[in-house]
């Protein structure tokens, strides 16, 4: 249900998760156009008789793969680890609308209630991780932590908070400032979390503003990115009463659908919205090529040219770490678009 080319240790991981053939697709006749060589390979369809493309990533995951599976095999226990010790991670999912990015990171809708619903195995990698998160905590009973959290939205170059519904009609600010080591929200909620319950009422909380808001936006989810941030800070005791403080971050991005990149028939609203898209993507892209490829330095890397790369930056530099979850249907139906989201996946880390 997996295959593994390497464990990463660097500073980006990229793993491919293929969902099923969902049941349109298999009452259509649809058939899959992906194969499963095994040591991190993905064969994929070509059509007109050619040879398929063969890809390589640090995990597959294949159609029958779980939730856990991607929780203990993707990497992102690593990037929590390494957000505990300091350190500025970023897990997001990038794929065509419909391919499974929402799946993976929060599951399918109506899993939180009124009461937050029981473990269930449809929950999605963020719940997972803070579940990891606060197991992590409790075995270092030695350090003190303090957790904060948020949760945006980035739609068409608008930034919308997603725990207070008013930023909908005035959308907030980028800056940049020193204080804060790189750019920054304004007036962005942050909510602080003593407990897992709190964790996941943010993300519940902020889960049903983005369904609200796109309803009253009369905008498509699949048109805006959402960032998911837990701050973390630790204060251990040191000698002679001195205490070691650390500052990490995770965060856990829904990208806008990436086929966006393509329409070009679309006009007016939408050929902007498919514009700033396409942009934010491909500077993203841009932004991780250079982070696999530490030599290439020199280069000048434009997380200025869109809103979600700015907000990314510190963990798309420097110290950070980053994890690429490319999201793929294995429908024939697709095929075009699988292929896109394998190159860009593939462009990301050269292995
Ligand atoms: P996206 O967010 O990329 O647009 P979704 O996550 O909404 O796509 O997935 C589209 C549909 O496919 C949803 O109904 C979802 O529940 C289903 N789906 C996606 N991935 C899986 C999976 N691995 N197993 C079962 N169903 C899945
Ligand atoms: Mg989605």
């Amino acid at each position: 249900i997996l295959s593994t080319f390497k464990e990463g240790e660097d500073n980006i991981n990229v793993v491919v998760r293929v969902r099923p053939l969902n049941n349109r697709e298999a009452r259509s006749g649809d058939e899959t156009v992906i194969q499963f060589p095994g040591n991190g390979q993905i064969l994929c369809e070509s059509g007109s008789g050619q040879k398929p493309r063969q890809f390589s990533y640090n995990v597959v995951f294949e159609p029958a793969a779980t939730q856990e599976d991607v929780l203990q095999f993707s990497g992102v226990k690593r990037l929590i680890e390494m957000s505990l010790e300091g350190f500025r991670c970023t897990a997001f999912c990038y794929g065509q609308t419909g391919s499974g990015k929402t799946h993976t990171l929060t599951g399918p809708p109506g899993l939180f209630g009124k009461k937050m619903a029981p473990y269930s195995d449809q929950h999605g990698l963020v719940f997972r991780s803070f579940l990891y998160l606060f197991q992590l905590i409790k075995e270092r009973p030695e350090k003190h932590f303090v957790l904060k959290a948020s949760y945006l939205e980035i739609y068409n170059e608008k930034v919308i908070d997603l725990l207070n519904p008013g930023s909908l009609r005035k959308p907030l600010a980028v800056r940049w400032s020193k204080k804060a080591r790189g750019f920054f929200v304004e007036n962005l909620f942050t909510v602080d979390c003593e407990e897992l319950d709190d964790l996941l009422a943010v993300l519940e909380e902020g889960m049903r503003n983005r369904s609200m808001g796109s309803h009253h936006m009369n905008e498509n989810s699949s048109r805006s990115h959402t960032i998911l941030s837990v701050h973390i800070t630790s204060e251990q005791p040191a000698e002679n009463g001195v205490f070691i403080s650390r500052s990490g971050k995770i965060n856990f991005v829904d990208l806008a659908g990436s086929e966006m990149t393509k329409k070009t028939r679309s006009e007016g609203k939408t050929l902007e919205e498919a514009n700033n898209i396409n942009k934010s993507l491909m500077v993203l892209g841009y932004c991780i090529a250079s982070l696999s490829d530490r030599k290439r330095k020199t280069n000048h890397i434009p997380y200025r040219d869109s809103k979600l790369t700015k907000l990314l930056a510190d963990s798309l530099a420097g110290n950070g770490v980053t994890l690429m979850i490319a999201c793929i249907s294995p429908a024939r139906f697709n095929l075009a678009e699988t292929v896109n989201t394998l190159r860009y996946a593939a462009r990301a880390k050269k292995i």
